[in-house]
């Protein structure tokens, strides 16, 4: 049975004939509720044998496929013996001046729409209509032209031979990549332990159409166990794309050395990795248009050209895409966006799926797509996604626009001066001193003063002026609108955090629980796999991430010999905050003490800097000679991967690094064999006491009498496991996990400790010497 290919008549043109600048920074187009609105407004107006919305559907058969053409007229009327298709067109425009005629895309499409209906009831002649609507004067231009069946046909065939010369290549690209798929074997001689499980499950969660939350530890291969089965898919056409979503770089490097993989062994692929826009812009002084970047100037008149040129490529790796733009003077941005509507394994963060700011709207705004989400480290999609479905503003942003504006926009400017008297007497209504507080409600008396600021600032930015202030002015206003649109989501699952302190006031509009959202998105896939070392306890996670009633789960031990981790606990150290002047020695002189059984590089974490810097002064004392290295906040990438660069193979003496639980250094970071001997986790990982925290409490308290665990216990234990998953990183690595804290053998922490540990307890100093004598066999 030949496949078919559908297309709207839409895409069809802008693939067709698209021209000109590629230009982000106009403003004031007609929103899609605003149009809407507008053709609603003029169908009613029309006689009553007017038919709104008329579905058309064209099919055009190939040798190899069917290309299905389809589209919605806006109205048909068939009065006497005339048929008359209108297309309507809305804008803010003058209709005296526009230069109707000229408007190729707008004739483009009401000729598609008449060629189509003609075609099919046989007509020799059919009129056609334009109707403009000017949305601010409500005023209507008609333009009316008759053509023959013969007219029409001249301009549409040749128009479907551009897009049929383009849909031959993507049908002869299938037919190699299927092929290649179907004659892929497994690229190792032998699977490693939990590896042939992990595939049959993805195999069957994908054929199931259900999520999957696959927890595995290092050193199982997963991210290939994962995506085979799922490629495997793509190859027998059960699916459309694989969306492979990453929280990091690593991940993301991950994801393209297996598809490296298994191109050695002969898979062909199109995989695209999406970077962000200001990580590939190689003009990010400019501005997105035409006239300040060569790169937008003209693209579109280039974009098919490189699309086509690009296609001979498989891999769009960053660098690849940043020398196809280079070729091609082409956006990279944009043309990897234009590349994803092409590829078949698109990796790219999660925020490109799930924040409502920035999602890939060019798939994710139709229905159910055979679209599978491969969700890469899942357990920080929960924090993530709290973060995209929040939204922060402060009285100090408003304050400098305001005072950038002065003598220049008084609209904007008073507008500005309101929302500062509704921040004041917020302020005044909590009380001055530095505190967060959070209500149950929205912000309504400063959402009402935003909502005319939004206004007044895109009445200004719609004149698309240049002006100093202007990139100001529209980073607030997107900020401002984020804001809006994250209040109108306002539920039970929001709360509203008033952070004050002398300088300021921040109103931020919190998602407690983001797992609504996170569900709908995940609807839009056949199928979600989650997966990552650390994913108990199942229930937490099956609902913190949205996931629906047929999810599964598995869980698989460490493929590595257990007696190559050893696992040393002491519960008689207090890391309680009342506590740490007093423990602080004591872990300075258990450190010591650890290295002084081996010499190698060992890290230690610490739930807070202040603990960190504490304790790092008295190992000091006590161990001057010791190499160390301290994590510090804000660092650089480059001082990151300076820090990272310490851990060596060649090291002849000991390091110790000094870092926070839940950052930089304790997850995906693979430092293997000798670059890690040791790992001191200090505490339980408890995230802070803070109104947030306490507002998750509340919230789940309430919901499942569960809160204490979900806002603190199971975030905390996570951390501590993913440090804990530094140290054996392949089968030939041997080290120690020193764990340290009163709570750590207890409910709920001991539960979620891996079972295939096999833990030492030890008190005295000289109980640790003989377990780590026993350990390192001295
Ligand atoms: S290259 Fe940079 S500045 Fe130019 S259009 Fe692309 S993102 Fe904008």
């Amino acid at each position: 049975m030949k496949s078919i290919i559908n297309i709207s008549v839409r895409d069809l043109l802008d693939f067709c004939l698209r021209r000109g600048d590629l230009d982000l920074t106009t403003f004031g187009a007609i929103s899609t509720t605003e149009g809407i609105k507008a053709h609603q407004q003029i169908q009613n107006q029309r006689p009553e044998e007017y038919q709104s919305e008329v579905f058309i559907s064209h099919e055009i058969e190939t040798l190899e496929y069917i290309l299905q053409i389809t589209g919605r007229m806006d109205g048909l009327r068939i009065a006497d013996d005339q048929i008359i298709i209108d297309e309507i067109k809305t804008t803010k425009q003058d209709l005296t001046q526009i230069e109707l005629f000229e408007n190729p895309l707008h004739w483009a499409q009401v000729k598609c729409y008449a060629y189509m209906y003609a075609q099919k009831y046989n007509l020799g002649k059919i009129d056609v209509q334009l109707t403009y609507f000017n949305i601010d004067e409500g005023k209507i231009k008609e333009i009316k032209h008759e053509f023959t069946i013969d007219e029409l046909r001249a301009y549409f065939e040749p128009l479907i031979s551009t897009y049929i010369k383009w849909m031959d290549k993507i049908h002869e690209w299938t037919t190699i990549r299927n092929d290649s798929i179907n004659n892929l074997a497994f690229p190792f001689r032998d699977f490693r332990h939990g590896q042939e499980k992990i595939m049959s499950e993805v195999g069957y969660a994908i054929a199931d159409q259900i999520q999957l939350l696959v927890e595995a530890p290092t050193g199982i291969g997963k991210t290939l166990a994962i995506s085979l089965p799922a490629l495997q898919t793509l190859g027998r056409n059960e699916l459309f794309k694989i969306f492979y979503l990453t929280a990091r770089t690593t991940g993301r490097n991950a994801a393209e050395a297996a598809l490296n993989i298994l191109r050695e062994k002969g898979l062909r692929i199109k995989s695209l990795s999406l970077i962000a826009k200001d990580k590939i812009c190689p003009n990010p002084d400019r501005l997105c248009n035409g006239r300040d970047c060569k790169f937008a100037a003209g693209y579109y008149n280039r974009a098919n050209n490189a699309l086509q040129s690009a296609f001979e490529n498989d891999n769009f790796s960053h660098n690849a895409i940043t020398d196809l733009a280079i070729e091609y003077q082409v956006c990279p941005f944009e043309f990897s966006l234009e590349l994803s509507l092409w590829c078949d394994f698109i990796i790219c963060d999660y925020n490109y799926v799930f924040d409502p700011k920035v999602y890939l709207r060019r798939f994710f705004d139709d229905d159910v797509n055979d679209y599978c989400f491969l969700i890469d480290e899942a357990h920080n999609l929960i924090e993530r996604a709290r973060a995209m479905y929040s939204a922060e503003l402060n009285k100090k942003q408003f304050l400098e626009l305001r005072q950038l504006l002065k003598n220049k926009l008084p609209k904007l400017y008073r507008s500005l001066g309101k929302i500062n008297t509704t921040y004041l007497k917020i302020k005044k209504q909590y009380g001055s001193g530095a505190a967060t507080l959070a209500e149950n409600d929205p912000p309504s008396a400063l959402q009402s003063e935003l909502e005319k600021f939004s206004n007044h600032a895109e009445e200004w930015l719609a004149l698309n002026q240049p002006a100093d202030f202007r990139e100001v002015l529209l980073d607030l206003y997107f900020d401002v609108r984020g804001f809006l649109k994250t209040a109108e989501r306002f539920d039970s699952n929001y709360a509203t955090c008033y952070n004050i302190n002398d300088q300021n006031l921040s109103i931020k509009i919190f998602c407690v629980n983001p797992a609504y959202h996170l569900r709908s998105m995940l609807e839009h896939a056949r199928s979600s796999i989650f997966f990552s070392g650390t994913l108990k306890p199942t229930e937490y996670f099956l609902e913190a991430l949205g996931c629906d009633g047929s999810a599964r789960h598995i869980s698989l031990p460490s493929p590595f010999a257990s007696e190559n981790l050893g696992i040393l606990v002491t519960n008689r150290v207090s890391t309680f905050f009342r506590n740490r002047h007093h423990t602080k020695e004591i872990l300075a002189r258990t450190i010591v003490n650890l290295i002084k059984h081996r010499t190698g590089n060992y890290l230690v974490y610490f739930p807070s800097y202040e603990y960190l810097q504490m304790t790092f002064d008295c190992f000091k004392k006590q161990d001057p000679n010791t190499s160390t290295i301290i994590q510090t906040s804000n660092m650089t990438e480059q001082e990151r991967l300076q820090f990272i660069a310490q851990f060596s193979h060649e090291s002849k003496n000991s390091l110790v690094g000094f870092a926070v639980m839940g950052g930089a250094f304790s997850e995906s970071i693979d430092l293997i064999g000798d670059r890690l001997t040791g790992a001191v986790i200090v505490g339980v990982g408890l995230p802070p006491v803070s109104t947030e925290r306490e507002l998750i409490r509340e919230y789940f308290d309430s919901l499942n009498g569960n809160g204490y665990a979900y806002a603190y216990q199971y975030p905390g234990i996570i951390k501590v496991l993913q440090a804990a998953g530094r140290v054996i990183r392949s089968e030939n690595d041997r080290g120690i996990v020193l764990l340290i804290d009163t709570r750590i053998l207890t409910p709920p922490y001991d539960d979620i400790l891996p079972r295939e540990w096999d833990i030492k307890q030890f008190i005295r100093p000289d109980e640790l010497n003989v377990l780590l004598d026993e350990f390192w066999g001295i």
